[in-house]
């Protein structure tokens, strides 16, 4: 993205605080954002407003972006997780500023700073039960009450968070906990725990440790420790600042960064939970977190989203810290946007009808040029071949035709006696119509007119233009027609039911029988085409010469819209 495109965002109230900062030299003229994603899932829609805002702001300001994971639990968090985060930042296009970070790097200097919080009466190992700490911990209209073990020794508190470090309690046990303030209104601040016991191995530090920090303690420090400017995250971690910024004071860090909250991106018809889309994921309602109908940032790519739209897409909701909800039309206007101009066009059949031209010879091969774009000379022309044995959607030919509603509303596609234009090549008329014997149509006998290769037949007009391909010279495909994945606008609306109670039974309908024209042969994994008349469309990654498989990656038009 170029300086100047992202000068054009709509709102981005972060840019304002930066743009006054840098006026009045508070961080010594300098931007550093990070991206500090936990690696306990795959991004989605959600993070790539959260990476757009850290990176594109860096850009814009000659910063710099550090990428961290934020690697405190380690109990669901995976290498898998990691290397996949990595792969979809790059694909959004961006790239972080020095080594890839981790939390867990700083594992030693976050241990020496609880134990000068110790050394200076301000942290305590508390041996409260969670249930215990949860009932002492207050509510919003009543205050806390001190913990038994808050006026500990210094010594003693020393002694036991040492024998915390070296394993000698179990899990649970006992707690390292920052001495605030158990009355504080906010309760973030009521002697929050800063350390825990965990005995599991860590993904990055193995055995080293069996305490981990908390978050809170955890990413403030991280942030100072990289010199971090601006400390961006989203809105529930607004009551968290206090504390973020009690511990910056209260410890020798090298650097004062500040945190600011803006609203998450929260779209409708999907949800944007890592936990709710690991449940889709384990309970095997996708196949997989990167299933073209999940809103993460692999399945939107698989899907066949460009990194493009997605940025586009970001650049279009702003940034603010009004919350509300995002309307997937939004998205899905971003992809069809950049697809019109990019994606060459092509015929494809999705449900296929044969067509016998009668009056061709057997063995016949006919090629038309069209053009692979029809507003982009430069993408060139491509051949698309004609045989006797044609193939056209089934829902292109009717036996019979609607009664019209008023005088323009007229069948613009084939029915008995009718003619049509097949895309690029002729016109041909329906003389004769096959059945089974369960009565189905399963072939149309037409005849085409030789006259009217580019040119309008004599005598008789054509109800419209259909797309097409030759039985034999055609790719046979499986295309996989992904719908939104919910049904309902808000799947997490409603107490009484479970998001997974309003899952659209039709997100996924693949067609097996499916035919593309010639140029689809071998056409490479992601390559993305608009089907005439069918919509967007992007070759799978699990797609092969000898299987073609094609996601539909979006309509042509809002067909949500209208019927919601
Ligand atoms: P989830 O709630 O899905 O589990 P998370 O906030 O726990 O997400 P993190 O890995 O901690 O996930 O997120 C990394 C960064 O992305 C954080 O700074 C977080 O604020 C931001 N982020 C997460 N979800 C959204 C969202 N929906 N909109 C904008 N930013 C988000
Ligand atoms: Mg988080």
């Amino acid at each position: 993205m170029s300086n100047n495109e992202s000068s054009l965002k709509p709102t981005n109230f972060i840019h304002q605080i930066i743009e006054d900062d840098l006026k009045n030299n508070v961080h010594g003229g300098s931007v550093v954002t990070r991206f500090p994603p936990e690696p306990n899932g795959y991004l989605h829609i959600g993070h790539a407003k959260s990476i757009c805002l850290n990176f594109g702001t860096a850009e814009k300001y000659q910063g710099a972006c550090h990428l961290r994971f934020d690697d405190t639990n380690p109990e669901k968090e995976s290498q898998e997780y990691i290397d996949s985060i990595i792969s979809d930042i790059q694909w959004l296009g961006y790239e972080w500023t020095g080594e890839i970070r981790y939390t867990s790097a700083y594992f030693d200097q976050l241990y020496l700073w609880a134990v000068h919080l110790i050394k200076e009466g301000k942290a305590y190992v508390c041996d409260l039960s969670p249930e215990e700490a949860r009932e002492y911990r207050g509510s919003f209209s009543e205050p806390g009450k001190n913990s038994p073990y808050r006026d500990r020794t210094i010594e003693e508190n020393l002694s036991l968070f040492e024998k915390m470090k070296n394993g000698e309690f179990a899990e649970g046990e006992c707690a390292l906990r920052a001495k605030i303030d158990m009355a504080a209104p906010n309760m973030n601040l009521r002697d929050p725990m800063i350390y825990r016991i965990l005995h599991t191995n860590h993904h990055q530090t193995g055995d080293k440790w069996c305490i981990y920090p908390i978050y809170d303690f955890a990413h403030g420090q991280s942030d100072a420790i990289e010199g971090i400017t601006h400390s961006i995250c989203t809105l529930e971690f607004e009551d968290h600042r206090p504390l973020y910024d009690w511990f910056i004071n209260n410890l020798p860090v090298p650097a004062k960064p500040r945190q600011y909250e803006f609203s998450r991106l929260e779209l409708n018809y999907t949800i944007t939970s890592k936990r709710k889309l690991k449940q889709l994921v384990d309970e095997q309602i996708v196949a997989g977190w990167n299933d073209p109908r999940m809103p993460t940032i692999s399945g939107l790519r698989r899907r066949g989203y460009t990194p493009e739209s997605i940025r586009r897409f970001c650049d279009m909701i702003g940034v603010t810290r009004s919350n509300g909800i995002v309307d997937m039309g939004m998205l899905e206007a971003a992809i069809r946007d950049d697809l019109d101009s990019s994606a060459p066009r092509a015929m494809c059949v999705t449900q296929p009808l044969k067509v016998t031209l009668t009056n061709m010879a057997e063995g016949v091969e006919e090629w038309f040029e069209l053009p692979a774009h029809p507003k982009d000379e430069s993408m060139g022309m491509r051949k698309v071949g004609l045989t006797r044995n044609v193939l056209i959607e089934q829902e292109d030919f009717i036996e019979e035709k609607p009664v019209p509603k008023n005088k323009k509303d007229k069948w613009k596609r084939l029915a008995p006696g009718d003619s049509v234009r097949l895309r690029g090549a002729y016109v041909i008329t329906c003389n004769e119509v096959i059945k089974n014997e369960a009565g189905e149509v399963i072939e149309l006998l037409c005849t085409y007119d030789p006259a009217t290769n580019g040119a309008n037949p004599e005598g008789y007009k054509p109800n419209g233009v259909i797309h097409w391909v030759s039985e034999e010279l055609s790719v046979p495909c499986e295309v996989r027609m992904y719908d939104r994945l919910f049904t309902e606008a808000n799947p997490d609306g409603d107490k009484n039911r479970s998001f997974m109670d309003c899952l659209n039974p039709e997100s996924l309908v693949v067609l097996k029988e499916a035919r593309a024209e010639t140029g689809l042969r071998d056409a490479p994994a992601e390559s993305r085409y608009q089907f005439e008349r069918m919509g967007y469309f992007s070759v799978d990654p699990d797609s092969s010469s000898e299987h073609l498989i094609i996601n539909r990656t979006v309509t042509l038009r809002d067909s949500w819209s209208k019927s919601n």
